[in-house]
């Protein structure tokens, strides 16, 4: 499995859901991106915030909401000194500090202390086809924000937090790879049929609010995540990359300047040469 492709949900989204010519510029390629945006700085820094407090817990000593908001704002400020970053508009540093803390007050205003097994739990587990047994040479992997115990249960609860700008509709959960690569990777850990599951969304709205979405996840999904990786694993070998274009992640693409000249060479972009792009560009 060394040589095997590590397939993070982020990644496997990047190439399936978003834009595989973009999955191309940051997995393969790897050039510099020519920006970033104050919400991912943003949303980053909250969870700096949340791994702060989780930690605590977890060695039994909560700490105070203040030292998750000073570790969300010193993240934060690291964050926001980056070059390449672009604030929106009417944004600011210190707004962007306010909103945080404000933010992380509400959670710990709803939050009860559980007993926790992990904060930020890294996971990589093999991809198996639940009824043929055939075995990808690919690996899930992640990184999952809480591991909760849950009494009475052989299975933990996982708990991953979100900021949005609005609340999650319960039908955005139908077809959530995230949860799915996550219930999969802890059935097969825990040898469970089925995961307790709470995604809890940091709603930026003036008045920040928390939303806190529970669900289950068994094994219904566990062939067709299967079969997804391996059209990725597929589309990837094969150079399969094309722009996505109009979609909702041209905006802000942090590849935008390579991605419009990639007519010029669409069958295959040489990494060297997708590289000298990016540097023409900055
Ligand atoms: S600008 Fe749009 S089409 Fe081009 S790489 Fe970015 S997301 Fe893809």
């Amino acid at each position: 499995m060394t040589n095997s492709t590590r397939w993070s949900y982020s990644r496997l989204a990047a190439y399936l859901s978003r834009c595989s010519l973009q999955y191309y510029f940051r997995y393969v390629a790897k050039i510099e991106p020519e920006r970033t945006s104050s919400r991912l700085a943003f949303g980053s820094a909250i969870h700096a915030g949340l791994e702060e407090a989780h930690r605590s817990w977890k060695s039994g000593e909560p700490v105070p909401l203040e030292v998750a908001q000073a570790a969300f704002a010193a993240d934060l400020e690291i964050r926001l000194n980056d070059p390449i970053l672009e604030f929106r508009k009417d944004e600011t540093p210190e707004g962007l500090i306010d909103q945080g803390k404000g933010l992380l007050a509400a959670w710990a205003d709803e939050a009860e202390y559980q007993e926790v097994i992990d904060a930020e739990h890294e996971f990589s587990v093999p991809v198996v086809h639940p009824k043929t047994g055939e075995v990808l040479d690919a690996e899930l992997t992640g990184i999952i924000d809480l591991l909760v115990k849950v009494p009475g249960s052989s299975s933990p609860l996982v708990v991953d937090f979100k900021t949005s700008a609005r609340r999650f509709s319960a039908s955005q959960l139908d077809f959530d790879l995230q949860a799915a690569i996550y219930g999969y990777a802890i059935r097969s850990i825990y040898r469970v049929d089925t995961v307790p599951m709470r995604w809890e969304v940091l709603v930026k709205t003036k008045r920040p609010g928390i939303q806190k979405i529970e669900f289950v996840r068994g094994s219904d999904g566990d062939a067709r995540l299967f079969e997804l990786v391996r059209a990725a694993e597929r589309g990837v070998a094969a150079d399969v990359f094309h722009p996505n274009d109009g979609s909702m992640w041209c905006s802000g693409c942090s590849f935008a300047s390579a991605c419009s000249r990639w007519e010029e060479n669409p069958n295959a972009i040489p990494v060297d040469s997708a590289r000298a792009l990016s540097r023409t560009d900055s």
